[in-house]
């Protein structure tokens, strides 16, 4: 009989500590997970990315005391989970590695993206060695092998934002980590990967679920399970509404809506290769596997108008103005050209005769190349602190009355900025900042808590 191909992840907060990475541990054997990616243990990236900062401009005790502070979580991750000697001596390679890569950072006084990548890797190296032994030690039956991703996951070498390579990783996967097909269950990173030549690269923040989708569109997997503190995804941020609802199953269309538009819990990134592939993800509390948790599919059973609503802070409105525009071609062509060059991506557009707006992530506009381009294009104007706000369903764009529900639900909020009609699972609008969670709220009350 043919079981499951399971590939999964546990983020940073399933790592945390030595109860954490047992926890995980069990959770991983129990649903008999073939490969496991695993994340830095909670808090570690932001640490290091802190070092590379600090390294640059601070004093060199304050860096050891934030390297001694690392060090302190780990040592007592592995004093706790009573590592073997071989884990151990791993665990100080790396935290040596950290001290040396913090103190050349330091010197330089520079942190090159290729330093950074070094740098930063080294949070999901210390986990995967302390959690390999966490699985080890839970498992009876099974061969559980550390496996270095690098050797699989081949990138640009885009450092800091490196592009992953599927079809090379289709093939080394496949040759590398073929054993798990068998007896083995490979435990490894997210996050990192490697040039051609084997310099170390990581994928950009919160990268480890867009690894493990990868992982498991190459080895043509039948579920990928993302392990994290909360049982699914939710109808909105709990945080904001505290009715909000555990949704048990969500399209890939919408759950990737959900992503790009605001809700935390799974990188925008991650469900393209698990799409491509056919691959059902499911999200999960590993605090409490047995809860129901979420399921991303093709098709779901019901699919209600709206399903989820989310929320994204930090955004500005960029409107270009011209007379150049009426009744002239390219000037849209123009405009996501200079966008195009500079990388950066928009999420929203409304066009006039002769104008355009669009709504980028704040930090973008300190670019301040970006914003010279644009201006020997138009007249630009910039409205900062802006929040886009996404009801997330189906067939939105041909459902008669809902912008009408939709904007008598928000009574005196003013919105700045409409999109609908361009996705059939997406209505959107931007608020001021300070007025995105109670747009949230009344909506929420609307149009689920009915
Ligand atoms: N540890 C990395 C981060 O915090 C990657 C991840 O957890 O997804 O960004
Ligand atoms: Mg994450």
């Amino acid at each position: 009989m043919s079981s499951n191909f399971i590939v999964a992840k546990f983020g940073g907060s399933s790592m945390k500590d030595a109860i954490a990475m047992k926890r995980s541990a069990k959770v991983a054997l129990d649903q008999k997970a073939n490969i496991v990616l695993v994340s830095a243990t909670y808090g570690t990236t932001n640490q290091l990315v802190e070092l590379s900062q600090i390294a640059q401009t601070s004093s060199w005790t304050n860096c050891q005391e934030l390297i001694s502070q690392i060090k302190d979580k780990h040592f007592k991750i592995s004093d706790e989970l009573n590592v073997d000697e071989k884990t151990k001596q791993e665990l100080e390679k790396h935290l040596k590695r950290l001290e040396v890569l913090g103190r050349g950072i330091f010197l330089l006084k520079e942190c090159s993206n290729r330093a950074y990548d070094a740098l930063v890797s080294l949070g999901e190296l210390m986990s995967s060695t302390l959690y390999t032994w966490a699985v080890k030690s839970e498992s009876t039956n099974k061969e559980i092998e550390y496996f270095d991703i690098r050797e699989v996951m081949k990138t640009s070498d885009d450092f800091k934002k490196a592009l992953p390579n599927l079809e090379v990783i289709k093939k080394l996967a496949n040759e590398k980590l073929n054993n798990s097909r068998n007896n083995t269950i490979y435990i490894t990173q997210g996050f990192i990967g490697s040039t051609e030549e084997g310099v170390t690269t990581t994928i950009g923040r919160g990268g480890s679920d867009y690894s493990a989708a990868l992982i498991a569109e190459a080895m043509n997997a039948d579920i990928l399970q993302i392990w994290t503190d909360v049982a699914g995804m939710a109808t909105t941020d709990p945080r904001i509404v505290k009715h909000a609802k555990l949704i048990n199953e969500i399209t890939f269309s919408e759950a990737s809506e959900l992503a790009t538009f605001g809700a935390k819990i799974l990188h925008p990134t991650t469900l393209a290769p698990a799409q491509r592939a056919n691959v059902a993800v499911f999200v999960g509390s590993s605090y409490e596997p047995n809860e129901p948790g979420t399921w991303i599919k093709v098709s779901t059973n019901s699919n209600p108008m709206i399903r989820a609503m989310a929320l994204k802070t930090d955004q500005s409105l960029i409107t270009l103005r011209t007379p150049k525009m009426l009744n002239a071609h390219g000037f849209l062509f123009e405009i996501f050209k200079i966008f195009n060059d500079h990388k950066i991506s928009v999420d929203a557009i409304t066009t006039s005769e002769i104008s355009v707006s669009l709504t980028v992530d704040q930090e973008v506009i300190k670019n301040q190349n970006l914003i010279k381009d644009l201006e020997s294009l138009a007249n630009i104007d910039i409205e900062k602190n802006q929040t886009l706000v996404s009801l997330i369903g189906n067939n939105i764009n041909h459902t008669p009355g809902l912008g009408e529900k939709a904007f008598s639900a928000i009574g005196d909020i003013n919105v700045r900025m409409i999109c609908l009609g361009a996705s059939k699972h997406n209505f959107c609008f931007l608020v001021d900042g300070e007025n995105g969670n109670e747009a949230i709220k009344r909506l929420h009350k609307s149009f689920i808590e009915v």
